[in-house]
Order: structure tokens, then sequence, then C-alpha cells
């Protein structure tokens, strides 16, 4: 779900999900979580639901078939887990601020099932009053009863997988819905009572000329949605079609002018560009994102999916089956871990800041650039063409900057 070029800074970052080829990059496990106490009282934490009714041609995520059985298997598991993490002694000493449960299609869960998820973690964590409790939807998986039946169990914050509002591409794609199902689907979650409701779109997509992609921003933003992802397509090697290949993808000049006109539609309603490829009204920023672009950390459950607690990053066993298995011998279903260093945390602070449009402290990006003269003309270079800016004693990326920003990382790590 992130463009085929190189260099745009928009590809899809979900540090908590489970991608199909996150685990395998990090070192072997050499440490647990039980060692290495958050630095934070308060943590954020991810549900992976792996479950999905049909792979889509783009997706590179951690997902698996929805078989007879395999949800209750999965649940079980899940519940064992969240006792597990919420038996380590130090997790007594930490508050919960966001729950985000991603996928995979985590609206694949009944409402029932899913409060007694919520609930398990309230049983074991402390979870803050006012926290942001998130679930990603897909619009056929979704009614008023059961959306009705999400906020009931505490959900305040939905994410509605739309991609497309062209019927000629999303079958293409592989999506189960049509563009009157995903409106349907948005009426349902306002009827619902949701009033923190997210879109998510794909531009760069096979057959998606600049017209088409105009037509389909303004009709999502005539929606009012509260908040809008919008990500590039990239054919990333987990996915069918990077495996396969395939045809019509527009070039990158239509990528970059689809780029703009969603900056310019946004801007024109009233949305903020607060990160690269996000959008949201004031006062309705994604609080659980924040909390990967801040570097901070959070606890994350589910078969793949990756956390970050202390010093460590952690990514758990990526099948469901072997998931199901190690939760049922009573291990946590850790596959790999690494530890940070500080070298490694202060690229990661930047990198991901300056995705935002907070950026990141002046001082800090002082620090990498140290006595590194090559670098340093490299910035000066683009505070020049104003593609980073200084506001205050902070630094970010211009909107133009967040286009050309992956030339700028790859220096920074
Ligand atoms: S529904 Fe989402 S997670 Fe599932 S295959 Fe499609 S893009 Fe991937």
């Amino acid at each position: 779900m992130s463009p085929a070029h190189t260099e745009g800074g928009l590809r899809q970052t979900r540090p908590g999900s489970a991608s199909a080829d996150n685990p395998s990059e990090l070192a072997p496990l050499s440490s647990t979580l039980a060692d290495n106490p958050p630095e934070s009282t308060e943590l954020g934490f991810y549900v992976h639901v792996p479950f999905c009714a049909k792979r889509c041609g783009y997706c590179s995520f951690n997902t698996a078939p929805l078989e007879d059985g395999t949800m209750a298997r999965y649940l079980e598991a899940l519940h064992r887990e969240i006792d597990l993490l919420g038996g380590i002694a130090w997790s007594s000493r930490v508050r919960l601020s966001t729950i985000f449960f991603g996928g995979g299609t985590p609206s694949l869960l009944a409402a029932e099932e899913l409060g007694a998820v919520l609930a398990r973690i309230r049983a074991r964590f402390d979870v803050a009053a006012d926290a942001e409790v998130t679930v990603e939807c897909n619009p056929e998986s979704v009614t008023r009863d059961k959306l009705a039946g999400y906020r009931a169990a505490g959900v305040n914050r939905l994410s509605l997988g739309v991609q497309s509002l062209d019927d000629s591409i999303l079958p293409r794609l592989g999506r189960l819905h049509d563009a009157r199902g995903a409106r349907v689907a948005f009426e349902a979650a306002r009827a619902a009572g949701c009033d923190n409701l997210s879109v998510d779109l794909m531009y760069g997509l096979p057959g998606l000329d600049p017209d088409g992609w105009t037509r389909a921003v303004e009709a999502v933003l005539d929606w009012e949605p509260d908040h809008l992802s919008a990500y590039g397509l990239t054919l990333d090697a987990g996915s069918l079609w990077g495996a396969a290949g395939v045809e019509g993808l527009p070039t990158e000049d239509t990528q970059i002018d689809q780029y703009w006109r969603l900056a310019r539609a946004a801007a024109a309603r009233g949305l903020e560009h607060y990160e690269i490829s996000n959008y949201a009204r004031p006062g309705r920023r994604s609080r659980h994102n924040q909390i990967y672009w801040r570097a901070a950390e959070y606890l994350a459950a589910g078969p793949g999916a990756c956390g970050f607690v202390g010093r460590l990053r952690y990514a758990n066993v990526k099948a469901t089956p072997r998931y199901c298995e190690t939760l049922a011998g009573g291990e946590l279903p850790i596959a790999s871990s690494e530890h940070l260093s500080k070298g490694q945390r202060l690229a990661e602070r930047l990198i991901l800041g300056l995705r935002t449009a907070d950026g990141i402290p002046a001082a800090l990006l002082e620090t990498r650039l140290g006595g590194d003269a090559r670098l340093r003309d490299l910035v000066e270079r683009w505070r020049a063409r104003a593609l980073l800016v200084d506001v205050d004693d902070r630094v970010r990326l211009s909107e133009a900057g967040f286009l050309l920003s992956d030339a700028l990382f790859v220096e920074l790590l």
C-alpha cells in the first residue's frame, strides 16, 4: 500500500502491524519483554487480527484465510497472550493510552468477540479513561448494529478501508465492496454514533487517472470524515502484485500529481496535513499512530505483530497456527527481537518525526549532523529549497519536502 516509486516518503508505515516480511529482518531473539521495562508509563497497544475474506492484490500485510474454527482458536490464543503480557511485573506500572485493532480485517470480529478482547485487556492493564480505541473496518463486513456493538464495547474511533470509489478499479484490487457499499458503511458508522471516523484511500492505482482520483477525493471529502489517510501504491515483495506484476500503473508524474490534488483538496476543506499520508480535522489526529511517529513505546499482540518497549523491538511469529500453538504451550509468541542502539534510536526519531507536520527538535537534528560536513551541506540545501523549514526550535518538512523525503531519510540513517 505504498508507492512504487522511490522518491516519495509516502509509504504506509504502521510499525505495530504485521507486514509479511518484517519479522525476518530482525535479529534472533536475544532478550525478553520481562527484562526490558518501558521508559514511559504510557503505552499504546496494537492488536493484529490476521483474517481476511480475500487477499487484495497489493497487500503485503500478514494475513490468514478465515476458515472454520480459525477465529475461535485465534481468539483463545489472543486472550492467553493478553494474560501473559499483563502478567509481566512492569505491566502493573503502565497505563494504555491507545488500543488499535489492525489487520487483516478486524471488522470480521463480532461485537461480542471484540468486546471480550477489550474486556480482557482492561482486566489485565490499566486503560486510560480517555484511551483512543480504534478498529480498522472493511465496508463489506460492517453493519450499523455491529458498529453500535463496537461502540458499546468502548471503541471510539473507526478507520474505514475504502481505497477507491471506482467500481471498475475496486474488483481489480481484490476488494469485496463497491462504491455504494463504502458510502453505506460510512453512513452506518455515523448512525452508530461514531464521531471519530477515518477513511483510507489509495492513489497510484492501475487504471486511476487524475480526474478519477479528484472525483474520489472530493466525494469522500463530501462525506466529511474526521480523518483521511491516503497512501500511494507500491508493489511490495510480499504482495501478489509484487510477485506477478500488474498492468496499467500510472506514471511517476501522475502519482505526484495525485498527491498534490489530494493535498490541495484536503486543505480546502480544512483538514490538516499532519503526516505525509494523513490528514485530520482539528483534534482528530490519530493518537495511536502518533505514538509510532514519535518513536514512543507500544505493546503488540497477534500473529506477526511488532512492538517496541524500552529499547527492545520485537516481532511475534507470523503464522497463525504456530502463534496459537505457542500460546497454548504457555509461551509468549515472540519470534525475534533486537535492542536498538543509541544511533538507531536517534535515526528513528528523526525519520519518523520528519514524517509529521510537527517535525523534530532542531537540537536533535544538530546531534545527528555533528561533524558530518556532507550531511550538513545536504540539509542546508534542503533548507535553501524550502523543503526543510525551521519553525521556532523545530525543523519540519514542507509538503514538497514530504514528497522527496525518502532521499533525506536514507542519508539520516
Ligand atoms: S483487506 Fe486489508 S489486510 Fe486484508 S488483504 Fe486486503 S489490504 Fe490486506
